[in-house]
């Protein structure tokens, strides 16, 4: 990837570009503010300096002051007003000049600004000074008499040069403060970016090496922010995709252990019917055992697909009366029970228990735990199913009084293909996926499973599921 695409340098650049704008405009807007005020300062000043001037040329042209006393006066505002100052008369002749040597004094001042106050206005302008060598400021202000007729001009003009050099020194300045903004912004964007990119950079590691086969990543980094929830939800997310791998492996395994043995059996069984003679009645019993060995197989595959089917058919739940469901289940099974010499009793309320459920599943749980109970409990034994309310909870239990579980395998029972004394069920007929298929079902009506049972006493087990609203 070009670093050009990376967040860390477009939040960087973007960062800098609009703070650049942000001081542009704010410098620009200072500048000509302050800019604006000093000019409009100093032609005030220039301005109050000149009516003052004015009386003095009334006083000179009424024949009250000398043209050598004009330029002294000239010279005392001068140098109050930082100005020169010259006194002109109508005829744009200079009668007074602040400049006493190499003045203008008699001399005619052809000035813009002098024919326009001559006119009656006032005006200023900038021009440049050869003799001082510096931009000027000036001005010309009429002098009036009585009856508002121009009568004189007085005439200002000032160096612009310490208004432009602190306009230089405010352009260095807002220059300086520019740099620093988008030094400081531009570290300060590179840290954040940096914050924000770390952890990424270590998901997109991570999720690589995912992608490669390695599924027990990790991400140690993180933050309390939504870049640290991405990694925890990351976290989560590598975790089950681990367990769900290795846990398909294990079940890849162990379904082709359990179709091996009696695909093995078969295979025996087969070669001696074909390699040995036999009499009619070993023939039978070989293939009678074949048959059973089938029979396995037809049920071990019936109860995968039943599993698969779980895991991802749509199914609708509806509002069931367990009450009336096991009684039903309990009359359909009662002959098969007490031809084996079971006794199949029934402790159900006769009021109705509801849950939300769907029907085919649950009866399916009930036909897997009573097959469980008739093949392990001896003839003699009684099987009892009973449903009682607990909270907001209807559980129902089925309890034998058979051979009974080891404690330590108790814990394993739900577990696909696990059986107490692998032989002893097997013998039985069993495929250990019984108990799955009723906790998976269990669990996908949001509801709990679990056992309690006596080695030699027998078992009960229960499963509880939460009672369904009005
Ligand atoms: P299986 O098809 O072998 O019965 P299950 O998953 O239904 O498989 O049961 C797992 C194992 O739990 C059985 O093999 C058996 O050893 C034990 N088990 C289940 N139910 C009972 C019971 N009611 N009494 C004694 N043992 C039981």
């Amino acid at each position: 990837m070009s670093r050009f695409y990376s967040i860390r340098f477009r939040l960087t650049a973007t960062f800098l570009v609009i703070i650049l704008a942000v001081m542009v405009i704010i410098s620009l807007f200072l500048y000509t503010t302050l800019e604006r005020y000093h000019i409009n300062n100093l032609v005030e000043h220039l301005e109050r300096s000149g009516r003052l001037a004015s009386e003095f040329l009334e006083g000179h042209l009424r024949g009250q002051i000398d043209t050598i006393r004009l330029s002294s006066l000239a010279e005392n505002i001068s140098r109050q007003a930082g100005a020169r100052v010259l006194f002109i008369d109508e005829q744009s002749s200079v009668v007074g000049d602040s400049v006493r040597v190499g003045g203008l004094i008699n001399q005619t001042l052809e000035q813009r600004d002098v024919e326009v106050a001559l006119n009656g206005e006032v005006s200023s302008s900038t021009a440049y000074s050869e003799r001082i060598d510096h931009p000027i400021k000036q001005m010309a202000i009429p002098v009036k008499d009585e009856e508002g007729s121009v009568v004189g001009v007085i005439f200002l003009s000032t160096s612009l040069e310490d208004v432009y050099q602190t306009l230089a020194d405010i352009r260095i300045f807002l220059f300086l403060a520019t740099i620093l903004a988008m030094a400081v912004v531009g570290g300060g964007s590179v840290l954040l970016a940096r914050r924000f990119t770390t952890p990424l950079q270590e998901l997109t590691a991570a999720a690589r090496r995912m992608s490669e086969g390695k599924l027990d990543q990790h991400i140690e980094f993180q933050p309390n922010d939504e870049i640290g929830r991405l990694a925890e939800q990351f976290n989560i997310m590598a975790k089950r995709l681990d367990y769900y791998t290795s846990n398909l492996k294990k079940f890849a395994a162990d379904v082709a252990h359990e179709v091996r043995t009696p695909l093995t059996t078969m295979s025996l069984l087969t070669k001696s019917l074909k390699d040995h003679d036999m009499d009619q009645k070993q023939q039978k019993e070989f293939i009678d055992d074949l048959d059973k060995e089938l029979d396995r197989l037809v049920e071990l595959v019936n109860d995968l697909l039943e599993l698969s089917k779980l895991e991802k058919e749509e199914v609708e739940y509806e509002k069931v009366a367990v009450n009336n469901l096991l009684q039903d289940i309990i009359s359909e099974n009662r002959m098969r029970f007490s031809r084996a010499g079971l006794e199949l009793s029934g402790n159900i309320p006769e009021h109705d228990l509801v849950v939300q459920a769907v029907p085919l599943q649950l009866r399916q749980v009930m036909s897997n735990l009573l097959d469980n109970a008739f093949n392990y409990t001896s003839s003699g034994g009684t099987v009892t199913v009973s449903l009682y309310q607990e909270d907001s909870e209807v559980i129902t239990a089925v309890c034998d009084d058979g051979e009974g579980i080891p404690e330590e395998d108790q814990a394993f029972i739900f577990e696909r293909f696990f059986r107490v004394e692998r032989a002893r069920s097997r013998e039985g007929g069993g495929t250990g996926l019984g108990l799955s298929i009723v906790s998976e079902i269990i669990t996908q009506h949001n509801g709990r499973v679990w056992v309690e049972s006596e080695e030699g006493k027998g078992s009960c087990f229960y499963f509880a599921l939460p009672q369904a609203g009005e």
